[in-house]
């Protein structure tokens, strides 16, 4: 049994709680590290959760701007401040490595800062009336309690891109973050704590998704819902808010391509796939997964990719000369590794991709490169989440285009041309969220907005000051002299 000491608590009305279990924080680098010990919430702590939340919301709601300001901003500096520390936490728990996990965290620093300079911007509409005598102004409002649910592939940035907008535009908070990576948002937790932040304005539950997760979402003290993770689970939340009627707001998967044209610079195209498809060990929902690259560039394309990606040293997160990290975990390395013999039996040519054995227990994989493969075949059709990537061999622009979106999935799309007319027709026509031109698919600013369309979002965009868009609601008022 562990010492209540030694446990990271729920934050529930201001108070750090004990739950009804515990689950070890373990380092898929070297899985003899236990990073900490979290508590998981058990229903009863849901509810109280969620009651806390309702009773600091008038308050809350009411506060103004300015505390709203400085509350978010002391996070932010301080997120800032110890960015190689809460870094180093980050790619200890995650396994991505150290110089991603210190991107991360300075990410989720900015977008602090940046809600709470929203926080003191937020605007409505004076109109006049179409009735003589009739003033008519348009405000926005909090929606009330809001329910997050986040995953682990980016354990900071994105519970920090939900909470701030969240509690910037005067919502309360209730956080359920990914059983793999509770640590992070357990630091953003005592942050908001330490820097003031009213007892039940946010609460922090932990657990695994389908018994803490699902009864927040369905609780009907939730006011809406904002949650990132597979299409399987945003389809069951959507269903559940819409039966509800609650306001519900999702990010999901992607099958991202990237479009090499015979007239793109070699090295950029090279050096934007291999940063899209394998970087952060592949579990980002924008990577490139399907390469489609035009046949005079095709071969020696590959060529120098295969090479390329062969030559990426993988290995310990915190070790400094690593550049792709480990796998999440055992169950996403069992995953990754179906997908390769699934490549291997849809007659795909498979560089790479093996289990790699280092020097402690972690779930080590060489990234893979699928050729000759088709935009039919299962592995460029279904999300992998890992550093693999099908390469598609194309006849020219339009065909290239096609097969970008021929997919059921929307998040972002990328292609590599020196051409203007290439780069403008592909912007203009690609079934995205979100175009890269001679960038990697996956990288993306804080202050414009986040999502997809088809199957990889739903609802309004994330970040930016469109996050006000799901974060507040609307009211038209009119009133007579
Ligand atoms: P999930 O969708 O299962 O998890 C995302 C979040 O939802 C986690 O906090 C999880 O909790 C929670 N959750 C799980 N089930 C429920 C439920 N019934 N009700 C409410 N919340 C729930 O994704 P995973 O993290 O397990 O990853 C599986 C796959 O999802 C990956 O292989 C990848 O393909 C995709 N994925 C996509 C992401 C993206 O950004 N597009 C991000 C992460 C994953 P808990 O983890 O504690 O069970």
């Amino acid at each position: 049994m562990k010492d209540m000491n030694d446990i990271h608590g729920n934050l529930i009305g201001g108070e750090w709680l004990p739950g009804e279990d515990v689950r070890p924080n373990v380092n898929p680098s070297d899985t003899r590290d236990i990073v900490g010990h979290y508590a998981s919430a058990g229903l009863t702590a849901v509810d109280e959760a969620v009651e806390a939340a309702r009773s600091a919301f008038p308050a809350w709601s009411a506060a103004g701007p300015q505390v709203r300001h400085d509350l978010l901003d002391a996070v932010g500096t301080e997120l800032l401040a110890r960015k190689d520390e809460i870094g180093r936490l980050l790619a200890r728990e995650e396994g991505k490595t150290l110089p991603e996990a210190i991107g991360e965290t300075v990410r989720a620093g900015q977008v602090f800062k940046f809600f709470a300079g929203e926080a003191l911007r937020l605007t409505g509409d004076s109109q006049q009336s179409v009735r003589p005598g009739i003033d008519v102004t348009v405000t926005r409002e909090p929606v009330g309690v809001v329910a997050l649910i986040t995953p682990w592939n980016f354990p900071i940035a994105i519970p920090a891109w939900k909470i701030a907008p969240a509690l910037a535009y005067g919502n309360c908070v209730v956080l359920k973050p990914a059983e793999l990576t509770p640590g992070c948002a357990h630091v953003i937790a005592q942050l908001l704590h330490k820097h003031g932040c009213p007892a039940g304005v946010f609460n922090l539950v932990m657990g695994p998704g389908k018994v803490v997760g699902d009864a927040l979402v369905s609780h009907l003290g939730i006011d809406a819902v904002s949650f990132t993770g597979s299409a399987a689970t945003g389809e069951r939340i959507a269903a559940t808010c819409g039966k509800l009627r609650r306001k519900v707001q999702l990010e999901m998967g992607g099958k991202n391509p990237m479009v090499v044209m015979d007239d793109a610079d070699l090295q950029t195209a090279v050096q934007a796939c291999l940063n899209g498809a394998f970087f952060s060990t592949g579990q980002r929902c924008t990577a490139s997964s399907r390469l489609i690259v035009q046949k005079g560039i095709h071969d020696a394309f590959v060529d120098v990719l295969g090479r390329e990606m062969q030559a990426l040293r993988v290995g310990d997160a915190l070790q400094a000369d690593s550049q792709i990290g480990p796998v999440v975990d055992q169950h996403q390395l069992e995953s990754n590794l179906f997908y390769i013999e699934l490549a291997r039996s849809e007659a795909a040519e498979v560089i790479g991709g093996q289990r790699l054995e280092r020097d402690k227990p972690g779930f080590y994989q060489a990234p893979a490169l699928f050729l000759g493969t088709t935009n039919s075949a299962r592995i460029s059709r279904e999300e992998i989440f890992g550093p693999c990537a099908s390469v598609i061999r194309v006849e020219d622009f339009d065909e290239a285009l096609t097969v970008a979106n021929d997919t059921a999935f929307g998040l972002s799309a990328g292609i590599c041309t020196t051409s203007l007319r290439h780069g403008t027709e592909f912007r203009r026509r690609v079934e995205a969220g979100m175009v890269m031109v001679n960038l990697p698919t996956a990288g993306v600013d804080y202050h414009v907005p986040f999502g997809g369309r088809k199957a990889s979002s739903f609802g309004p965009r994330e970040q930016g000051r469109y996050a006000a868009e799901f974060y507040t609601v609307m009211k038209t008022a009119y009133q007579s002299a």
